[in-house]
């Protein structure tokens, strides 16, 4: 909008009159005078109107909450404003000389959306979803996740990954089988990418370093707090790594980037969360095993199966505060068994893989691990797992042709801002998730 100044610039321009536009967040009515708290991209301002301002005052009477105006008036100074706001603007006050209604609600909203914290259950929060963003405080969830990727992709370039994207059809199942979701392709089906994993070791036989941040769709009727059908993956893969601990060693510089920057640019929003960054400490590396033995020793636990359930991750995670201060840790050398055919056996033990996950506050937060790169051995253990080589052709044409040793990983991006903020579901932190019931809004 021509002409219109951002309410975060408006402590510069004290005792000039300017024209501000945006959402009313709440009006209130004080004997004659008429308060509105005013709300754009940038910030909020209050803004008075005094029965001496004429058109202005007679505009305001019809003015309500949500109104999307355009204000001119003088910024003034507002003695102990600052406090009363709750914000860096609150110093500041408009007073109005003109005021315009751009577009008024048909009706009133379904809830008071002007409050510091909505009390709604994820439900309603999430079949009103546009509406609720209208929320300061749900809002501040996404200028974070925001950062998150921006900083993902900075540190990612920084250290000289390529960024690509790659398909989310695909015309075969074949990674894992089960959980693809299965679409109308013309004359044929196709399916939803679950996992870019055969693209970015594609990727690294061509770039040698490569990063992607994309959709990826599991089709697995989960009814948890940490899984949806539909999420982002901040997926690397890595050439020439002499072993998995290189691709632990870029994940954990990325990851501690990414929280920097959060910190430095989001404070504000992590305030509102009372949040705190993760602390700034090496983080460990237990071997699953270990994993295994510190929660039958310390908690009790029995774990069946080798891999450990989402209470001994939480378990493990408090383990890890306790005894590093950290609030990740790198479990490592999961069962061979347990890891998809491409993951690369330790060379002391095959029954285990150079793998690991990265757990955050007690949540698995990332998969990753060295890949099989020898053409050989890749068409072995596709066979041991009771598959066809011919089934995966093309995705053995990377390695037929020779292909350095690699590594990388899938990241859960909406985890690790759920983790942050301390979030119920992982819902709260995407804009319009999908879940087993819902494909709407
Ligand atoms: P989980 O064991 O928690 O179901 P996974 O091991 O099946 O996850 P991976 O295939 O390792 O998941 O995916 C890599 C990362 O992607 C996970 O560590 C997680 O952060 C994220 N992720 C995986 N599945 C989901 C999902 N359904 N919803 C949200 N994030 C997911
Ligand atoms: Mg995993």
């Amino acid at each position: 909008m021509k002409g219109r100044l951002l309410i975060a610039e408006t402590p510069r321009h004290i005792g000039e009159t300017v024209t501000i536009a945006g959402w009313v967040s709440v009006r209130r009515d004080h004997g004659k005078l008429i308060f509105l708290d005013i709300r754009d991209r940038s910030g909020s301002v209050q803004a008075i109107v005094l029965p001496s301002a004429g058109p202005a005052y007679e505009a305001a009477q019809e003015i309500r909450s949500e109104h999307v105006v355009a204000i001119e008036g003088l910024v003034k100074e507002r003695p102990g404003g600052a406090e009363k706001a709750g914000s860096a603007l609150g110093g500041i006050e408009l007073e109005i000389s003109a005021i315009r209604t751009i577009s008024a609600p048909a009706e009133t909203l379904p809830f008071e959306i002007s409050v510091p914290e909505l009390d709604l259950n994820l439900d309603t929060l999430l079949d009103h979803r546009t509406i609720a963003l209208r929320n300061a405080r749900l809002q501040a969830i996404f200028r974070i996740y925001s950062t998150m990727l921006s900083a993902y992709a900075a540190r990612m370039r920084a250290a000289d990954f390529l960024e690509i994207k790659t398909p989310k059809l695909v015309g075969s199942a074949t990674e894992g089988g089960a959980n693809f979701f299965t679409v109308n392709y013309f004359d044929r089906k196709a399916y939803l990418a679950q996992s870019p994993q055969f693209y970015k070791q594609a990727g690294i036989s061509i770039f040698e370093r490569v990063f992607e941040v994309g959709s990826v769709f599991r089709a697995e009727p989960h009814f948890t707090t940490r899984h949806v059908n539909e999420y982002v993956g901040l997926d690397a893969e890595l050439g020439f790594i002499s072993d998995f601990s290189e691709v632990m060693d870029e994940l954990e510089a990325t990851i501690k980037y990414v929280f920097a920057e959060i910190g430095k640019e989001r404070a504000s929003e992590l305030a509102l969360y009372g949040a705190a960054l993760p602390a700034d400490v090496p983080i460990p590396r237990l071997r699953l095993s270990e994993a295994v033995d510190i929660l039958r020793e310390s908690y009790g636990k029995e774990i069946e199966g080798g891999d450990i359930d989402a209470e001994g991750e939480r378990m493990i995670g408090e383990y890890v505060k306790e005894k590093f201060g950290s609030d990740f840790v790198f479990l490592t050398h999961y069962p061979t068994a347990l890891r998809p055919f491409y993951t690369m056996p330790s060379a002391d033990d095959p029954s285990v893989t150079e793998s690991f996950d990265l757990i955050y506050r007690g949540l698995e937060i990332a998969s990753g691990g060295q890949r099989i790169h020898d053409y050989a051995q890749l068409s072995e253990s596709i066979r041991s797992r009771g598959m066809n080589p011919d089934d995966f052709a093309s995705y053995l044409d990377v390695f037929r042709y020779g292909c350095p040793p690699h590594g990388g990983w899938g990241l859960g991006s909406e985890r690790i801002v759920q983790k942050l903020l301390g979030l119920g579901s992982i819902k709260e932190a995407i804009l319009y998730p999908r879940d087993v019931k819902r494909l709407s809004p």
